[in-house]
């Protein structure tokens, strides 16, 4: 049973099996193909006109990955579940559940989950946001040239 108030919001949403919630749908991570990403989940979990940011769980199957991307808009991350490496600038950290990430503006960053575990994280974002920039070839290579990011950006196994 969901309870909504007067104005039709949803009060509270139980948690089900696993990592998941009432009345809250289980999405792939991107509409559109632009991005090079792996075995994406996404939840929104809140989101309100009255609320200037939305929360979203997302979940990243082992061995999965986020798009590599940068943006104006920030994200504030709390690991929930799994094990697995950020990237955040130049920055490659391993990552373990309640740990908490800042995503700068315009830091590339992408979350990748280890070959045996799922990762999943809430994320905070500016309910209006800029559209996520990918990185130029250029670009690229250039963090590739970075012989860490190299190899977070080649092993989507390592542990
Ligand atoms: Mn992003």
């Amino acid at each position: 049973m969901v309870e909504t108030t007067s104005s039709g919001r949803t009060i509270h949403r139980r948690r089900q099996d696993g990592f998941g919630w009432e009345k809250v749908e289980k999405r792939p991570y991107k509409e559109d193909d632009r991005a090079l990403f792996r075995a994406v989940t996404r939840q929104v979990l809140f989101a309100d006109e009255k609320l200037a940011s939305e929360l979203r769980y997302f979940e990243v199957a082992p061995g999965g990955f986020t798009s590599l991307e940068r943006h104006d808009h920030m994200h504030a991350v709390l690991i929930l579940r799994g094990r697995g490496h950020c990237l955040v600038g130049r920055e490659v950290r391993p990552l373990a559940a309640n740990d908490l990430v800042t995503v700068p503006p315009w830091t590339w960053h992408q979350f990748r989950a280890t070959a045996g575990e799922p990762l999943g994280f809430l994320c905070m974002v500016n309910a209006d946001r800029d559209r996520p920039q990918l990185p130029s070839p250029a670009e690229l290579d250039e963090l590739r040239s970075d012989p860490q990011i190299a190899a977070f950006l080649t092993e989507p196994t390592r542990t």
